[in-house]
């Protein structure tokens, strides 16, 4: 710190600033004794004193010697604390002549002097040698010229105020130089904190660019990682599906699905998560049926309990309004989460889903959700890092059946917070786990319309249906077709955006699964010259980008629809079906 302190570099600095601090205080100095000199000589005119033609007049001229100073300083010759120290020097200059003539009493004249030091000594800011040049001066040339040019003895001069003269030059040097060295410390300590500023501000800039760059980086990978990946699960669930029939499965294949499902699930969540984390995730709240919700949660769940041979058991208050408002993917996302982990971690037993309403106003009503099971629990020391990213109990020894991304329950968490609550956790070890948290949600008693049905048809009795796939990636090209084709939807293929408009103007199709980027032409530009052609024919975007507003600039610019690979094969027939007026099976 001291090194900056007297390094050359701030030195410089504190001199500018020093310039600029003290530019008032210098004119105020110089103008004063332009001004009152001459003033100060009334004194003298009006009591009769003889010595005041001599003093207005020297006044008058040192006068216009400060005026040429000031001049000097306007022109920026000299500083504005040299202006002051000539200034004064050469007041000094003219009282020592003053105090060289006649006088009936120096009491007059020792005032003035010593109030124009004190004056000085208030409004000056100098280094401590111009102080202690002015200082010198005045202690040698006053007593010189009494002693030497005028007819009064020194101790008369002194009796008549000269020793606070001599005094106050004595103290001059150190006062000024007093309040210069406070104004440089305090310039020091801003100029110390305004670095640190500085520093923490190129800090907090790089470490946004570096967040950026992770969320960027993750958004790309991503986008690469999931092209290929959709080839290998869709790919792996075909063959799984020839495997069903054939009399020896194969395990291998079996493992292959495993992972190919396990590393969906890993970028998924990967996603998702830097996606919240990012703030790009804006929940949507829309009004829905919570007992029609509740019951579809609890069919996905029954098979899985089923299999591993536990109750589940949903208890819904049934005093429940007949329309909630939230964000009814993020809520199921959050309850999945959680019922999934209580299945997972459950042997024997049971996993619970319990919804209470607790308070109700005009405009919301308090829900207090708890997702229980009788599992293996999670020991104290492991509950506080339990909703951390990559957090897994791994005390125990987890079959290949119960393994995840550890990132469940920070997306949950991540989630809630959104939804502006919390999840709690109470559990035991070997006695079980206890979720909860509590939504205040907007609500309504009116039913909700019913939902417009699809006129159920089925797959096989619409042979006219053709769709057309327009994707570079051949793998996806082909797991796509391969989708189609066994479930005897008639298809053609365009390996490029042009190849598809081509297409697409020469052939009637019911249906456009695009790829969105594409060599030659994109997925945007092609459906643009699709809708000129037809503006109502469902365009689906298939897509692997991560990136977030992909999709909005998708939907507003002419598609119907947008997917994201990778997928399952039900998940894509189920997404698809509704576009072709198919029932969703
Ligand atoms: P994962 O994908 O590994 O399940 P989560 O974030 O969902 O990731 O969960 C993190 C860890 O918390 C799990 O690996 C598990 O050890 C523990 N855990 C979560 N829920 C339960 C539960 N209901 N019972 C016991 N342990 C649980």
């Amino acid at each position: 710190m001291k090194d900056i302190y007297n390094s050359g570099s701030f030195e410089q600095l504190w001199q500018e600033e020093a310039e600029i601090k003290t530019r008032v205080q210098n004119r105020l100095f110089c103008i004063t004794f332009l001004v009152c000199n001459p003033l100060s000589s009334i004194a003298f005119f009006l009591s009769g004193d003889p010595f005041f033609y001599t003093l207005l007049s020297t006044h008058l001229l040192s006068g216009a010697i400060i005026l040429g100073y000031m001049f000097l300083n306007y022109r920026k010759v000299i500083s504005g604390q040299q202006m002051s120290f000539y200034t004064f020097s050469t007041l000094i200059l003219f009282y020592t002549f003053l105090l060289s003539k006649p006088h009936l009493s120096y009491v007059q004249s020792c005032l003035n002097l010593t109030l124009a030091v004190i004056f000085a000594g208030l409004v000056l800011r100098w280094p401590l040698r111009y102080g202690v040049i002015v200082s010198a001066m005045g202690l040698l040339l006053y007593p010189a010229s009494i002693h030497f040019l005028s007819d009064t003895s020194l101790s008369e001069f002194f009796e008549q105020g000269g020793v606070f003269v001599m005094a106050a030059h004595v103290l001059f040097p150190f006062i000024v130089k007093m309040n210069y060295n406070k104004d440089k410390r305090e310039f020091y300590f801003r100029y110390t904190l305004q670095q640190q500023n500085d520093a923490l501000e190129r800090q907090k800039t790089i470490a946004e660019q570096a967040t950026k760059a992770k969320t960027d980086f993750l958004s790309m990978m991503s986008h690469e990682i999931r092209t290929p990946l959709n080839g290998i699960v869709g790919m792996v669930h075909l063959m799984m599906q020839e495997e069903e029939h054939s009399e020896k499965p194969n395990d291998l294949l079996k493992t292959l699905k495993f992972s190919a499902d396990h590393l969906m699930a890993v970028v998924n969540d990967v996603l998702d998560f830097n996606k919240i984390n990012s703030n790009h995730v804006v929940l949507d709240p829309q009004p829905f049926n919570p007992f029609e919700f509740f019951d579809i949660l609890k069919k996905t769940f029954d098979p899985k309990a089923n299999e591993k041979g536990i109750a589940l058991a949903f208890s819904i208050d049934t005093g429940l309004p007949a329309q909630l408002v939230a964000d009814r993917l993020r809520l199921s996302q959050v309850l999945t989460n959680l019922i999934h982990n209580a299945i997972k971690f459950t042997a024997n037993g049971s996993v619970t889903l319990d919804v209470r309403e607790v308070a109700r106003t005009p405009e919301a009503t308090a829900l207090d959700f708890v997702v229980a099971d009788t599992g293996i629990g999670i020991p104290k020391s492991e509950q506080a890092g339990i909703f951390e990213i990559f957090t897994q109990v791994r005390t125990r020894t987890h079959s290949d059946s119960v393994s995840g991304t550890g990132l469940g329950l920070a997306i949950s968490r991540e989630l809630m917070r959104l939804f502006g609550t919390e999840i709690h956790l109470e559990s035991e070890e070997n006695k079980g786990s206890r979720f909860s948290f509590r939504l205040s949600l907007p609500y309504s008693e009116q039913p909700l319309a019913p939902r417009r049905p699809v006129t159920p048809v089925v797959a096989e009795e619409i042979p006219e249906v053709r769709v057309l796939v327009a994707d570079d990636n051949k793998t996806n090209l082909v797991l796509a077709t391969q989708l189609l084709k066994r479930r005897n939807i008639l298809h053609d293929t365009a390996s490029n955006g042009r190849e598809a408009y081509e297409m697409f103007s020469r052939n009637r199709y019911d249906l456009v699964l695009m790829d969105l980027r594409m060599p030659v032409m994109d997925g945007f530009e092609s459906t643009a010259l699709i809708r000129e052609l037809n503006p109502h024919v469902p365009i689906i975007a298939l897509t692997a980008s991560a990136f977030e507003n992909e999709k909005e600039r998708a939907m507003a610019n002419g598609f119907s629809g947008y997917f994201i690979k990778p997928f399952i094969p039900q998940d894509f027939y189920d997404y698809i079906f509704p576009f072709l007026g198919i029932a969703v099976k």
